[in-house]
């Protein structure tokens, strides 16, 4: 018996070893996060998340009041609030300045800040001024915050960029023309800067979910939350799976950690697969 425990204890130690490891958050310990548009929806939830992480936060958003509601929800010493909107350079510079002036550093940019404009089916109905109200946020905003991001990341050596795109970044009749546009755009940005940036040992990806209940698409579906919900229930690929803010904050989170160190120029879906099914076989 001696010589069984002698044998298997080193056996043993390494496998609870091995749990412990797995057990362990992802851990954003001592990163400092920027996330636009993080007063609401997926925003929100993820600067939470990553400030359960450990992350030190800057929101930046135009929505001022809840955006600091989200900072007061976190903690005042953990997050930071700064007005930005992002498709003005100047408030995206000073965003970005902020964040190195408060916490020293950049490690993580999310470029989430979008909106949707009224879907108009036939493109002869679309307005060029709504066309270009929608590009200007949700793509020159973003190209905005890469930059800026790039700015500060390059010379440090090191960064994770994320964007957030959508389904709609790889299939058309999901959205309006002029969002579809944006969230194409979004992939190839992302590769573009994810070609550029990797000899610098920044790692540049984008998110693509399928509806999610916030603000943004209950106004653009005309649904309340709870009939939204409903209806995606329904018609979901995973059916009876509903897509809730924290799954999309979860898969930020891991693009964000150094367990996705090796991961760079790629669109992670987060849909249940719907966007692979053939309709002939739902
Ligand atoms: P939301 O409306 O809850 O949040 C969007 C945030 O962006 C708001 O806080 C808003 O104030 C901010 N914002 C808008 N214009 C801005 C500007 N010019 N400058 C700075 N901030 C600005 O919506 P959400 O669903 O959480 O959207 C977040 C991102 O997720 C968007 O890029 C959206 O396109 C994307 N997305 C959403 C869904 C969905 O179904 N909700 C699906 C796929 C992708």
């Amino acid at each position: 018996v001696m010589l069984l425990d002698a044998r298997f204890s080193p056996t043993t130690t390494t496998s609870i070893h091995l749990r412990k490891q797995i057990k362990e958050p992802l851990g954003l310990e001592g990163k400092v996060a920027l996330i636009t548009g993080g007063a609401s929806g997926i925003g929100e939830c993820t600067a939470k998340l990553f400030a359960e992480h450990g992350a030190k936060i800057i929101i930046a958003d135009i929505q001022d009041q809840l955006g600091q509601a989200v900072c007061e929800a976190i903690g005042s010493s953990d997050s930071i609030y700064a007005h930005c909107d992002v498709t003005k350079e100047e408030d995206v510079i000073n965003a970005i300045d902020i964040a190195v002036a408060t916490y020293g550093k950049l490690d993580i940019m999310l470029n989430n800040a979008g909106i949707m404009d009224a879907y108009k089916a036939r493109v002869i109905d679309n307005e060029k001024t709504d066309f270009e109200r929608v590009l200007s946020v949700n793509i020159t905003g973003a190209f905005l915050g890469m930059k800026h991001a790039a700015r500060v990341m390059v010379p440090a050596r090191g960064g994770s960029i994320i964007s957030m795109a959508s389904i709609a970044s790889n299939i058309g009749g999901m959205a309006t023309h002029a969002y579809t546009c944006a969230k194409h755009a979004m992939v190839g940005l992302t590769k573009n800067l994810a070609v550029e940036l990797g000899q610098f040992g920044i790692r540049v990806n984008c998110l693509s979910p399928y509806a999610v209940a916030t603000p943004l698409a209950t106004s653009y579906l005309g649904l309340d939350e709870e009939t939204l919900e409903k209806k995606m229930h329904s018609i979901g690929n995973l059916k009876g799976v509903m897509l809730k803010t924290d799954d999309v904050a979860k898969a930020a989170l891991f693009l964000a950690s150094d367990e996705a160190k090796y991961i760079s120029g790629h669109n992670l879906f987060i849909d249940g697969g719907i966007s692979i099914v053939n309709p002939s076989f739902s």
